[in-house]
C-alpha cells in the first residue's frame, strides 16, 4: 500500500477513477476542492499510499462540503494508527508482540485485530496478516523494489518454518500476547477495506444515502447514481489502459480486487509482487487478479487477497468458506474463473483483445 512510483499509480487511479459512473460528465481530475457534477460532489484524499476519491450524491453541497472535511481527518487518523513500519499505533503493538509477554495492546488496532483473527481461520490461513516479516523481508515496504532483487532462499525458509499466524495472538480483555516471537502484523491485506466500511457508516450518518469511496480501484458504494445503478470498470490485469469487465452495483456493495501489478519487480524475467503465499514465503503465483464483490468492504479485500493466494485450483473452496459468492479471477494464463453469480453481474466488452486470448470459465463457489 506505499507505492514505489507515485506517477504510475496515479495514472491507474485516473483511469479508475473515469471507470466509476460518477464522472459521467466527462473525463474527471482529482479536485482539491468538492465540485458540482450535477448533484455528484467529489473530492480526493491521499491516503493509505493511495488517492481515495469519495463522490457524494443527493445531497446539498454543505453536507458534502462537511462529509469530506470528516473523512479526511479520518483517512489521516487511520493511516498514521494502523501503519506497520513507521512510528504507529499498530507498530507499537508489534514491538511488544515480539516480547511474546502479555501487554495492552492499542484499543484503535484491537478491532482490526479481532477481525483478522476470523478472517485468517476462514480463510485456511492464506489471508495471513502476521507474516509482517515476510513482507518486509520481500522489500515491499520501501520505494524502491523495482530495482530490487528476492531475498535469500534461507531467509524465506527460517520465516516460513516459523509459521506466524494470527492464532498465534492471545487476546484477554485489554492485553494481548503472542506464542510466536515471528509473528509481525501488517494489516495491508485489508485494513484499506476496513477503514471504507468504517468511513461509509460516517457519511451515513451524516444523512447521506447515495455515495462511492474508491481507494485507487477498490471500492464501495451505496445507495444508486440517480436513477441508476453505479457503473464500475475492472482493470485489466495485464492492459494498464484496458477495462476487462464492467459491473453495475448498487445499495451496499464493495467491488476489491488484488492484482499482480499493483506493486511489483522484475528480477531475471520474472516477476516478484506485493501477494505472498504464507506457505512457501514467495509471492502467489497462480493468479494475475481476483476481484471479489461483497456488502463488507473488510470482507472483500481480505478475500480478495485470500482467493488470489489460492489460485485457480483452490478459489471455490476458500471462497466458500469465506462466505463469498462473487468472484472473477484471472490465472496466470489469463483464464478467467468465476461464480455463476458474478458471471450474471458481469459484462466484458466484447472487443478488448483479452476476449481473444481469455477463455471463460463460470463456476459456482457453493
Ligand atoms: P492492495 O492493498 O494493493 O489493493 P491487497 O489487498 O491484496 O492489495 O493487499 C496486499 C498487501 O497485503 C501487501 O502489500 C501486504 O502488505 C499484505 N499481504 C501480502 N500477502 C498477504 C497475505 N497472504 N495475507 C495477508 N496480507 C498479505
Ligand atoms: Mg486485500
Amino acid at each position: 500500500m506505499y507505492p514505489r512510483n507515485q506517477l504510475i499509480k496515479f495514472f491507474i487511479i485516473c483511469l479508475m477513477l473515469s471507470l466509476v459512473s460518477a464522472c459521467d460528465s466527462g473525463a474527471p481530475t482529482p479536485a482539491d476542492k468538492p465540485e458540482s457534477d450535477d448533484r455528484t460532489f467529489k473530492h480526493s484524499i491521499f491516503s493509505f499510499g493511495t488517492l481515495i476519491e469519495i463522490s457524494i450524491y443527493g445531497v446539498d453541497l454543505q453536507t458534502a462540503e462537511r462529509a469530506f472535511e470528516q473523512l479526511e481527518m479520518d483517512f489521516r487518523y487511520m493511516h498514521v494508527t494502523w501503519h506497520p513500519w513507521q512510528r504507529s499505533a499498530l507498530s507499537r503493538d508489534n514491538k511488544l508482540i515480539a516480547t511474546t509477554e502479555w501487554f495492552s495492546d492499542a484499543p484503535s488496532v484491537r478491532p482490526l485485530i479481532e477481525i483478522a483473527k476470523e478472517l485468517a481461520v476462514k480463510s485456511d490461513h492464506l489471508f495471513n496478516p502476521a507474516i509482517g516479516k515476510l513482507i518486509y523481508l520481500w522489500g515491499f515496504k520501501n520505494a524502491e523494489h523495482e530495482t530490487g532483487i528476492p531475498p535469500a532462499a534461507t531467509d524465506i525458509e527460517k520465516l516460513v518454518v516459523l509459521n506466524p499466524r494470527m492464532d498465534d495472538l492471545e487476546l484477554r480483555e485489554i492485553q494481548m500476547r503472542s506464542n510466536n516471537p515471528a509473528v509481525l502484523i501488517d494489516l495491508g491485506g485489508f485494513a484499506k477495506g476496513y477503514g471504507i466500511n468504517r468511513s461509509m457508516e460516517t457519511l451515513k450518518t451524516m444523512g447521506i444515502n447515495h455515495a462511492v469511496i474508491n481507494a485507487g480501484g477498490d471500492l464501495k458504494v451505496i445507495g444508486r447514481h440517480g436513477n441508476r445503478p453505479w457503473r464500475i470498470g475492472i482493470r485489466h490485469p495485464r492492459i494498464a489502459d484496458q477495462v476487462l469487465a464492467y459491473v453495475e452495483v448498487e445499495g451496499e456493495e464493495s467491488v476489491f480486487t488484488s492484482g499482480d501489478y499493483e506493486r511489483y519487480f522484475i528480477y531475471q524475467d520474472k516477476r516478484y509482487h506485493h501477494i505472498i503465499d504464507p506457505r512457501t514465503g514467495y509471492p502467489a503465483n497462480g493468479s494475475q487478479s481476483v476481484t471479489v464483490i461483497h456488502a463488507d468492504a473488510a470482507l472483500a479485500d481480505a478475500a480478495a487477497t485470500a482467493l488470489f493466494v489460492a489460485g485457480p485450483s483452490d478459489w471455490q473452496r476458500v471462497a466458500q468458506s469465506m462466505g463469498i459468492e462473487d468472484v472473477l479471477l484471472v490465472d496466470a494464463n489469463g483464464e478467467l474463473h468465476m461464480t455463476e453469480s458474478m458471471r450474471k453481474k458481469i459484462q466484458l466488452p466484447g472487443n478488448q483483445p483479452s476476449a481473444k486470448n481469455s477463455s471463460i470459465k463460470s463456476t459456482q463457489a457453493d
